[in-house]
């Protein structure tokens, strides 16, 4: 919808955040706009058609804590399916890659681990989260790698206390048509004005003005939802400057966590949900899901630092890396077979920088700190502003209903549904 001139509320990202905070405040009777960069609605949150047989998400897929993630509801409302299957990463790997015992010994390594950590969060002392593994322990390597696909980072740039703020009752259910499908669905109905880059946030006068690529408007009150990497750049500025939220998105940044699909010729012959990945002493490893939803193709996900390098490799470099490392479980067959059909990159796309925020070691606070409104007018969501559902495209998206509470609270009012 094209931009107005003057609305009582703006939000800033059509995301689950910024839709969240416009479900909550429609039928309030305050105008609204949500000001989106993109010119699509969902962000982070995006399916593909990878090819005629293939639906991807590029973005979130997984319901975490099903029992409990408000997109449950709104999937059976919109008439989403839902497959409560089991996620691959419970299941027997695939093939001779990763051999049962060495696995139930990694599985036992992983829990002491998180023992430890659980222990050292007892403390109240916000150390790197490294700090929790035993020193020489031959699955250190792997246990840092799933590090990488949980939280976009290393254990050494990870907060032992915001690991363990984190809530999951561990049941992960998903969408047929893909999670980035039904966020967009959720969203059409929200007023937005998409390809609308927010650039700054002046806040000095008595009524906010907000410049975008389309010209600016006047908001009484202002929801930033923008990926914390982009608050802490001042790729959208505040004036006057806020340091105190400039520096706790700091110290929340977006690690790297990107997806691969690869389509794969004569997937009779191999598992539905399988899971694959090998045994290697290091942390630049994948990890693949065979034939998600039995689908002809092979999902790869890579984690952190090692993620990051593979998109600096440019395009393309994600597929022929998967390709290889499957390759070197299955043998050199499975090469003839497999096709690369999409592959993210998180790290470079503008309007993300990355893939979802961790607190730095000391950092676990910034959380707080970044979700606390400013002077009755400006106010902030976002997945890396939930206490304890951080990470996640629910969290994000009740978030922003939180957010939208605060703003109806300043005008003594109660959402209305
Ligand atoms: C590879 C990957 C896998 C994931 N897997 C899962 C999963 O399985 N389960 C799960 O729950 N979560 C998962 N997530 C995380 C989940 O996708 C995010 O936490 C969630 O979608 C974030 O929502 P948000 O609204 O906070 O942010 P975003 O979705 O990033 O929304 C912010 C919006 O702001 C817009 N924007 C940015 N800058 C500007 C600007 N200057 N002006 C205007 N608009 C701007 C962006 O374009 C974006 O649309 C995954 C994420 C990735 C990347």
């Amino acid at each position: 919808m094209p931009l107005p001139s003057s609305v009582d509320v703006a939000i800033i990202g059509a995301g689950a955040a910024g839709l969240g905070a416009a479900h909550a405040l429609a039928g309030s009777g305050l105008s609204v706009i949500v000001l989106e960069a993109r010119n699509r609605l969902g962000g982070r949150a995006w399916t593909v058609q990878a090819s005629p047989e293939v639906t991807f998400d590029v973005g979130c897929g997984w319901l975490h804590s099903a029992d409990k993630n408000s997109f449950v509801t709104i999937a059976t409302q919109l008439g989403f399916e839902l497959n409560k299957d089991l996620p691959p990463w419970r299941e027997r790997a695939y093939g001779n890659a990763f051999p049962q015992e060495l696995r139930d010994d990694f599985m036992r390594a992983m829990d002491a681990f998180y023992e430890r950590l659980w222990q050292a969060a007892r403390t109240g002392k916000d150390e790197p989260a490294s700090r929790s593994l035993e020193p020489g322990n031959r699955w250190n390597p792997m246990i840092d790698a799933v590090s990488t696909y949980i939280n976009g980072c290393e254990l050494k740039d990870m907060s032992t206390l915001d690991w363990d703020a984190y809530e999951d009752t561990n049941l992960n259910w998903r969408v047929r048509r893909g999670y980035g499908a039904l966020i967009a669905a959720y969203g059409a109905p929200c007023p937005v004005a998409l390809d609308c880059k927010v650039t700054l946030i002046d806040h000095s006068g008595k009524r906010i003005r907000v410049e975008t690529s389309q010209g600016s408007l006047v908001a009484d009150k202002v929801i930033v939802t923008a990926p914390t990497n982009l608050i802490a750049d001042e790729t959208i500025r505040f004036s006057p400057p806020l340091p105190s939220k400039v520096d706790a998105a700091a110290g929340l940044p977006l690690g790297v966590d990107d997806k691969v699909t690869l389509a794969l010729e004569g997937a009779e012959a191999f598992p539905r949900e399988g899971n694959l990945r090998g045994a290697t002493m290091r942390t630049e490893m994948g990890t693949y899901h065979i034939r998600p939803f039995g689908q002809p193709c092979i999902e790869g996900f890579f984690g952190g630092s090692f993620a990051r390098a593979l998109e600096d490799a440019g395009e393309g470099a994600i597929a022929a890396h998967a390709i290889s490392e499957i390759a070197g479980f299955l043998g050199n067959d499975i090469r003839r077979k497999l096709k690369p059909l999409y592959e993210s990159r998180w790290a470079h796309d503008p309007f993300a920088r990355g893939s979802y925020s961790h607190a730095l070691p000391g950092h676990a606070g910034d959380r707080a700190v970044l979700a606390v409104p400013l002077d009755g007018r400006l106010f902030f969501a976002g997945e890396a502003t939930s206490p304890e559902l951080f990470t996640t495209a629910h969290g994000a998206r009740d978030s922003g209903e939180r957010a939208a509470r605060e703003v109806l609270a300043t005008i003594g009012r109660q959402p209305s549904h």
